[in-house]
């Protein structure tokens, strides 16, 4: 990480200096008049944008929760790899990977053929295939998610913290007026103030406010699609077993009692159990059979027998029904009025798509939506792009719930039918799990081409960085110090564009690109700069070389790979990289680059590969960006 870059500053560097002039107003009611971002739910969805926007202190953002306080505990907790890369750029990927459980084995258990009514461990896998991420899929509670963001939050430049106790109720947008159009009317729901309203008004709402999102259907938004008939219960439990498994997560299916999913949770103790429950009739309401945690247990011990199951405290259950569920659109422009309308209205999370907890995806997908929106609206917000650019946001993430919706029937369906040997012998479920994986790891989302993701012409010049999905990192060494590391980590939450520039082997074109770059008044670094800003403030060029550390001098580098930055122009150090040619590891031989002819890959804020272009392509990067920001002076 880099700090003391605009003078000494002592103490902890992830708390950043407050901004210097108030960052929100209140009125006489505590409340602020008008903010610029108004964010209805603490959840992982609506914290994750709090958390990007609360490092803008121009941009005044309120965010508003019925609770009284911060989850303690319950609802998800798996965190895919996709993920814990997300949660590298906020800079707390190395707290979650200390704190919570790692999953690196499933194991499947099924009837035993000698004895049926006993289970039986019938297969085992890796959980998360080699190569796929540098990052492990880890489980922890929801809560500590939300602890982590509201830490970022509250030693951010703004100092955000929720305002609890209180929930939107209604809004409405007036599309005629282009300032704060959005009338926000929420209500206290603290003891003795229940039913008290407030408005407020907003230039962006979105609503992260889950299932029974009240943002959604102030914007006519419905969820569409059906339940699967079927009760779960989940219970977050301290036990005593002689299951050999019980750290490993598990896929149980008994002969006769139904399903078990095992997960054994952080601090090396607890364990979370989902356990299939009864079959519901068609109109049937999940609540109407009256299921209590008595239930959960005694099915649990039911379905783990030979094994003993003695749950020596309750921490958190809930008894729930299956539903798939994805609304139309996620903002507040009907389908056909795209071109004379921008959104300013947003939904994020469980406000417009429901799944099964199964799949361990409901937090991540949501927390994936948000980080979708931030950089959107903060590009807006701070003037660098047209507010146009907010349609994608709908665009990219609906295409990548709907293909979540899809894939968690299949698994949901799979999970709950007899157990059944699939192809080989190997379990149904478990040749299912394996097929899913990168699925499930949160990889296959790609975005579609569009002005913010191009087509693939240039494909071949890296072909493992595949354009439309996440940067896939891997590892580099660092010229000015030697120190190893990954190249994705270098990408930080916020509205940055990095352009990793993959030198040939002789890299005369390298330097003449980087040399173009920088003077030409045309370059996108020079247009869209505000005057005394940095020259990676928007983009951020970062160089990789094939040689090994010792084979390059630092001194013979672009200047452009060694900006001055900052008030005193400090050299920055820390944008060149060379292959890890020592550990055998090479960046280029894995992601396929191109060695003789180089190229450039251009990722997006939120780690998505953009582009990929040849060190030549000046114009196209040219174009590209010209489709992305808008000039200092708006136009
Ligand atoms: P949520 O986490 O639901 O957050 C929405 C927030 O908005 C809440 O804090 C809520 O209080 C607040 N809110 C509600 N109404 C308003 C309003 N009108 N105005 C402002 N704020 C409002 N997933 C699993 O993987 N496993 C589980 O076992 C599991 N159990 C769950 C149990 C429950 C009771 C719930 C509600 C969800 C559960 N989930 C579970 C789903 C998982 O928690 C979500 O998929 C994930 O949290 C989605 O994040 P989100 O931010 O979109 O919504």
């Amino acid at each position: 990480m880099q700090f003391h870059v605009n003078g000494f500053r002592a103490g902890d560097p992830d708390v950043h200096a407050a901004a210097e002039a108030p960052v929100r107003v209140n009125g006489a009611n505590g409340l602020p008049e008008k903010v610029d971002v108004l964010i209805a739910g603490c959840g992982p969805a609506g914290l994750c944008l709090a958390a990007q926007l609360a490092a803008f202190p121009e941009i005044a953002t309120m965010i508003v929760e019925p609770k009284d306080g911060p989850m303690e505990k319950g609802q998800a907790d798996g965190i895919n790899v996709r993920s814990m890369e997300m949660f590298q750029a906020f800079g707390f990927a190395d707290k979650v990977k200390r704190e919570s459980h790692w999953i690196n084995e499933t194991t499947f258990w099924m009837p035993n053929p000698e004895v049926p009514g006993e289970i039986a461990r019938v297969g085992r896998v890796q959980d998360v295939a080699d190569g796929l991420s540098e990052m492990p899929h880890v489980l922890i509670n929801q809560g500590r998610v939300h602890d982590m963001y509201l830490d970022v939050m509250r030693n951010s430049p703004s100092r955000l913290e929720p305002d609890y106790q209180l929930q939107v109720v209604d809004l409405e947008v007036d599309a005629e007026v282009s300032e704060y159009p959005v009338t926000v009317t929420l209500e206290h729901t603290a003891p003795g103030r229940e039913g008290e309203r407030e408005t407020v008004r907003a230039n962006y709402v979105a609503g992260c406010d889950g299932a029974r999102s009240n943002v959604r259907r102030a914007i006519g938004g419905a969820l569409h699609g059906d339940a699967a008939h079927q009760a779960w219960g989940v219970m977050d439990v301290l036990v005593t077993t002689d299951f050999p498994d019980l750290r490993m997560k598990c896929i149980v299916q008994s002969q006769a009692e139904g399903n078990i999913l095992v997960l054994p949770r952080e601090g090396g103790h607890l364990v979370r159990f989902y356990v299939e429950l009864d079959k519901l009739d068609e109109s049937e309401r999940v609540a109407d059979r009256g299921l209590g945690i008595d239930d959960i247990i005694a099915k649990a011990a039911r379905i783990m027998a030979p094994y003993s199951f003695d749950v020596k405290e309750v921490v958190w259950w809930s008894i729930y029904e299956i539903g798939h569920r994805l609304t139309d659109k996620f903002d507040d422009v009907p389908a056909g009025q795209t071109g004379d309308r921008t959104p300013r209205v947003f939904t994020a999370g469980d406000a417009c798509h429901t799944h099964s907890p199964k799949a361990g995806q409901g937090m991540n997908v949501s927390m994936g939506d948000a980080f979708n929106l931030g950089w959107k609206l903060i590009s807006v917000l701070t003037g660098r792009a047209a507010p146009e650019l907010l349609h994608s946001y709908s665009d990219e993430r609906r295409a990548a719930a709907k293909g979540l919706v899809d894939y968690d029937h299949q698994w949901a369906r799979i999970v709950s039918a007899p157990p059944s040997d699939g192809e080989g012998g190997m379990p149904r479920v478990q040749r299912q799990f394996i097929d899913g994986g990168t699925f499930t790891a949160g990889l296959t989302v790609q975005y579609a081409p569009s002005a913010l993701t191009d087509d693939d012409r240039f494909q071949g010049l890296a072909p493992g960085f595949e354009i439309g999905k996440r940067f896939h990192s891997a590892p580099v060494v660092r010229l000015s110090d030697a120190k190893p590391m990954h190249l994705g980590h270098v990408i930080e939450a916020g509205i940055r564009w990095t352009v990793f520039l993959f030198a040939p082997r002789s890299p005369q074109a390298l330097d003449d690109l980087c040399t173009r770059l920088e003077n030409d008044p045309s370059s996108p670094l020079n247009r869209y700069r505000r005057e005394g800003e940095d020259i990676d403030t928007l983009i951020d060029f970062r160089g990789v070389f094939q040689q090994g550390i010792r084979d390059l001098a630092y001194g013979d580098m672009p200047p452009l790979l060694r900006p001055g930055v900052g008030r005193y122009g400090l050299t920055d150090y820390e944008k060149i990289f060379c292959a890890d040619v020592k550990s055998g590891e090479d960046i280029f031989d894995m992601r396929g680059v191109d060695r003789d002819k180089g190229c450039m890959v251009v990722v997006r804020p939120d780690q998505h590969v953009a582009q990929v272009l040849p060190l030549d392509a000046d114009q196209e990067l040219v174009h590209f960006f010209g489709g992305v920001f808008q000039m200092p002076d708006g136009g």
